[in-house]
């Protein structure tokens, strides 16, 4: 046995570089966290050394005993960590991540070329749910399924329930899709249940953004209403990176079957076991008196850094946040997200440019998403999300000077803000 730093002194050191970035700037990227060292333990252990097709007690290998009770312990604790009944409920624990956890179910309960409705990219939906744009089929689950997406009302930002109804009467889905990744507030689910029911289609939802807010319960509970959830395990859960099926065995006998065979044969391999064990770790956490704490703590955060930015005039979309992120619209400054993205970068926070409703091009969106999981990990408060408002406060600020002495170009824009006393300090006190 040689330890990395032996073994591979080069990838040891990056490993080092980007231990160090992520502990001394400011992570604001809404779909990232920072799992524990236990997760991670798991995550980097033995346990990736096993194939293991199959399910517990069915495998196409032989010496699964402790994987069977690894698989079975992570299914029983992620039931456990939303307050499911094992007898309503199942979970498929299997998927390597959330794309693969939504074309699974797809796969498994729809035909090629069936109708869905997710919430649109530029409302805030993500890819997996049907994205295309006018030039081209960009996700797989708009080349393999007819997509029709719902949008946010542009006055409001808030979504388009009535919209959605009157569109899914026309359009007919077999599948609504709730969830998003740049959404900022709470969702209706017994409006949705609503307009499935009405249309005869299956309801799922997919949480993965906000899956440890929905398991802390405070968020609304999808699985009151829906038939499938599907979520991440990396973004508010804080586990590793894969994706779980959880789904009602209650009104369809067949579901479960349809579920577990959609993961595998269909769309996957033997699963990873080590993540599995990574997940069976983080949702023991989830299920810990302390995780109720941090999630209601994240939702203060990203109340306290929206009040801080609507106070100083800034347009947020929908005014501020019910959840852990916020979707700063930066056009009345006439800024674009790539800039902010950038000279955060250089500051050393990290964000991301995002489009915003009614925004004409993906390319140069006019927002930039900001997420409070990490941060309130790293234990901070209210206060501290005053003063890292503060920073990017800065930011805007340093921007707009910028841009007002070297024009809209963005190479003459990172040209001077490379050089720049002002970032320079930012970043100084940043760190
Ligand atoms: N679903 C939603 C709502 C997401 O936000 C994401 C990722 O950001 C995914 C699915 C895809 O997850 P993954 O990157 O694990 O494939």
């Amino acid at each position: 046995y040689q330890p990395l730093a032996e073994a591979d002194p080069e990838v040891q050191q990056i490993i080092e570089n980007e231990t160090w970035r992520q502990f001394s700037g400011l992570e604001l990227i809404a779909s990232e966290n920072l799992t524990s060292l236990a997760t991670m333990e798991a995550n980097g252990s033995i346990l990736t050394n096993k194939y293991s097709e199959g399910l517990p007690g069915a495998r196409y290998y032989g010496g699964n005993e402790y994987i069977d009770q690894l698989e079975r312990l992570c299914q029983e604790r992620a039931l456990k960590a939303f307050d499911l009944d094992p007898k309503i409920w199942g979970v498929n624990v299997q998927p390597y991540s959330g794309s693969t956890a939504n074309f699974a179910t797809f796969t498994a309960i729809l035909n090629p070329q069936d109708r869905i409705m997710g919430l649109g990219l530029p409302s805030g939906g993500h890819l997996t749910h049907g994205f295309y744009t006018a030039k081209k089929k960009i996700s797989a689950s708009s080349i393999y399924f007819q997509s029709f997406p719902y949008q946010v009302d542009l006055k409001t930002g808030i979504i388009d329930y009535e919209g959605l109804h009157k569109n899914a009467d026309l359009f007919k889905p077999r599948l609504l899709i709730t969830g998003g990744s740049a959404y900022p507030r709470d969702w209706d689910y017994a409006r949705l249940a609503e307009t499935a029911k009405s249309q005869g289609a299956y309801l799922m939802s997919d949480i993965a953004h906000i899956s440890g807010l929905v398991a802390a319960k405070v968020q609304s509970n999808p699985f009151e209403y829906c038939d499938i959830v599907t979520t991440t395990t990396h973004k508010t859960l804080r586990g590793p990176r894969a994706g779980l099926i959880f789904y009602r065995k209650d009104k369809d006998a067949e579901m479960e079957g349809k579920i577990n065979a959609a993961v595998f044969p269909a769309c996957q391999g033997g699963p990873h076991n080590n993540t599995i064990a990574g997940i069976a770790v983080a949702l023991k956490q989830a299920a810990d008196p302390a995780f109720k704490e941090y999630a209601t703590q994240i939702i203060n955060n990203s109340r306290a850094m929206a009040e801080k930015l609507h106070e100083k005039g800034y347009k947020l979309q929908t005014d501020g946040s019910d959840n852990h992120l916020i979707l700063w619209d930066l056009r009345p400054l006439a800024l674009t997200g790539s800039k902010i993205e950038k000279i955060c970068d250089l500051a050393h926070i990290t964000l991301n440019k995002n489009a915003v409703p009614g925004d004409l091009s993906a390319m140069t969106p006019g927002g930039v998403r900001l997420g409070m999981g990490a941060l309130t990990s790293r234990g901070m408060k209210e206060s501290d999300m005053h003063k890292v408002a503060e920073f990017l406060i800065r930011v805007i600020d340093i921007s707009l000077e910028i841009q007002s002495k070297v024009g809209k170009k963005l190479v003459d824009f990172l040209k001077a803000a490379e050089s720049h006393e002002g970032i320079k300090q930012l970043h100084a006190d940043v760190e």
